[in-house]
């Protein structure tokens, strides 16, 4: 049983960026505001995720992290009107399966704050009072200590610099996509990357690529009903002769779909597309900087197709397909026959 629950754990946290991606879902799903994540070597001696968040009621603390525990949904037809980031009541069991954990939490209705440690199980060995405020912090420790060939993926300085981009890049899509998070990101007492609370989506995006980047950028916004879906957001402008929008170092580039960031490879070709032609390059070079906010009925979108949801299945595929090729062709003109 042992080493069933370790491979369906390894499934789901399968490295530190999905650690870190389980906790912050669990964070805006408690409605925080503010989240900070410190990280000590590279996440492998320690992660901890502290937000300001509703807390965890006492009656729910013994079972948190025991494995297809949710507070979330409690029924299939929820499933289909997912307004939550998490559903499975998998995350936290699985990370206990492969770590050391510690949740400290406080609800409004407690009078302190409580912290207890899991053992590999998910199950509570012991609690002692703490004196944050109000909201969770969970801290990870030794993360796949029992997992060493995970480990030994890592264990080149290249490898973990890498990951800790990735974890970045991930905060800095939450951070989009959640105009009022203040997110703090620390490694080793450094902190490498900030946000704080801004208004709109065009202000998130503006902290985050900078002035002048969106400074060549347009916002668009396209709306079509029968299934209803709604683009916005901002693409490179048509009269673009800067390469301020077309880094091909690094990609810059954030699709959400109902405020899930996902990798969407057809609709980053077709934006590669329309934008490769405007530019007179290879599309296979160019990696346009913009931010597609795609909103979807919950019905539409299936997230249970792979365990870190990173990839969604949409019904309505087509219709959404459709929808953004015609923001292109109005912001770009038609494709060359
Ligand atoms: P899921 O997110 O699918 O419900 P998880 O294993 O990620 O499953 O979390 C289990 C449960 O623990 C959640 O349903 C929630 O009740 C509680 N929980 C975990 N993290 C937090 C948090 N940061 N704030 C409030 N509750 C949390
Ligand atoms: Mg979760």
């Amino acid at each position: 049983a042992e080493t069933v629950r370790l491979l369906s754990s390894s499934q789901v946290i399968t490295s530190v960026v999905s650690v870190v991606k389980e906790l912050i879902e669990n964070s805006l799903d408690a409605s925080a505001t503010t989240i900070d994540i410190r990280l000590e070597n590279y996440g492998f001696d320690k992660i901890e995720v502290r937000d300001n968040g509703n807390g965890i009621k006492v009656a729910d603390v013994p079972v948190m992290a025991i494995k297809h525990f949710t507070s979330k949904i409690s029924s299939s037809e929820d499933l289909e009107q997912l307004t939550t980031y998490g559903f499975r009541g998998e995350a936290l069991g699985s990370i206990c399966c492969v770590s050391e954990v510690l949740v400290t939490t406080k609800t409004a209705d407690d009078d302190i704050s409580t912290q207890y440690v899991l053992d590999s199980t998910g199950h509570i060995t012991s609690q002692k009072p703490s004196h944050l405020g109000q909201g969770t912090t969970v801290t990870v420790l030794k993360l796949f200590k029992n997992l060493p060939v995970r480990k030994q993926f890592y264990s080149t300085n290249k490898k973990c610099k890498e990951e800790l981009k990735k974890v970045q890049d991930l905060l800095v899509a939450y951070g989009i996509i959640k105009p009022e998070l203040r997110i703090t990101f620390v490694h080793n007492k450094a902190v490498l990357w900030q946000k704080n609370r801004v208004s709109d989506h065009k202000m998130a995006c503006m902290s985050v690529l900078g002035t002048a980047v969106m400074g060549s950028m347009v916002p668009f916004q396209h709306r079509c009903e029968d299934p209803e879906i709604n683009l916005s957001g901002f693409l490179p402008k048509a009269d673009s002769s800067s390469s301020l929008t077309s880094l091909s170092s690094s990609e810059r580039s954030f699709i959400f779909i109902n405020e899930r960031p996902v990798h969407q490879k057809d609709i980053l070709k077709l934006i590669r597309q329309y934008y490769s032609v405007l530019m007179q390059k290879d599309s296979t070079r160019l990696y346009p900087v913009f931010f597609m906010n795609i909103t979807v009925p919950a019905s539409a979108v299936d997230v249970n197709v792979t365990p870190d949801k990173t990839e969604v299945l949409l019904h309505y595929k087509e219709s959404v397909l459709f929808a953004v090729e015609n923001v292109l062709k109005t912001l770009y003109g038609p494709l060359p026959a």
